[in-house]
């Protein structure tokens, strides 16, 4: 089994901004493993300005801002990196096996970064009852299926979470041209960083 010197699971910004440290700190065997097609992960849905005011002091898009990382990776040598790299088990000896179209994969880490996100909780996780779930999305979910998929979740919508996120859902949608029927939060004025869920009307 190949050993490399630093192992990076996940291409998002975390993943970019830690190959392009490494790299410029000298580290020269570095394989970034990605599950999806393309770099910058969450990044890539969020079409919305507000990105790169701190780290470039200019106002990008998601996919503008992890473009000016992807493009600083591909100038850096000693970094390999593998799209469509789905990394399914690690041990102790920080040995991977990653699955790849046709094919699976193994390499052995030196130092490895998990960088790997975050995952959405569930309607049920974040404590909303009742039974009949369909139709009801968390925020980056829907926000993948319009800006990702060109899938429209709804035309009525009700926003829970009065957030950033749940605001720039509500106008992502009305932007599609659905009818946002109104933020629903146990504040009473808009907070930052609420969790929040897009649930298209009818429920
Ligand atoms: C709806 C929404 C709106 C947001 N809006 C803003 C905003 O306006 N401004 C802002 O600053 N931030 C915003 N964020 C937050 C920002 O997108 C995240 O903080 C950032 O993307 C986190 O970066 P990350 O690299 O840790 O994770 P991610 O971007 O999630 O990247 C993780 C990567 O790891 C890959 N991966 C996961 N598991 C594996 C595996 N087993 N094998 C291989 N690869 C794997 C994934 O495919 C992904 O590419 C928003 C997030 C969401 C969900």
């Amino acid at each position: 089994m190949r050993e490399r010197e630093l192992v990076i699971v996940g291409g998002g910004p975390a993943g970019l901004a830690a190959a392009v440290s490494a790299a410029e700190n000298g580290v020269k065997d570095i394989l970034l493993l990605e599950r999806d097609q393309y770099l910058g992960g969450i990044l890539n849905q969020c079409i919305h300005t507000g990105f790169g005011l701190h780290h470039f002091k200019e106002e990008l898009t998601g996919p503008e801002y992890a473009e000016r990382f992807i493009r600083q990776i591909m100038g850096l040598k000693g970094v390999e990196v593998s799209l469509k790299s789905f990394v399914v088990s690690l041990n102790r000896n920080k040995e991977l096996a990653y699955l790849k179209p046709g094919a699976s994969e193994s390499v052995k880490a030196r130092a490895l970064i998990m960088a790997t996100g975050c995952r959405e909780r569930t309607r049920e996780m974040v404590h909303i009852a009742g039974t009949r779930p369909s139709g009801i999305y968390p925020a980056g979910l829907a926000q993948k299926m319009i800006n990702i998929e060109g899938w429209l979740p709804g035309r009525g919508v009700v926003i829970i979470g009065s957030g950033d996120i749940g605001l720039i859902m509500a106008r992502r949608f009305t932007l599609e041209g659905a009818r946002v029927g109104g933020h629903r939060d146990t504040k009473r004025k808009p907070r930052p960083g609420a969790q929040c869920g897009a649930m298209p009307g009818g429920f």
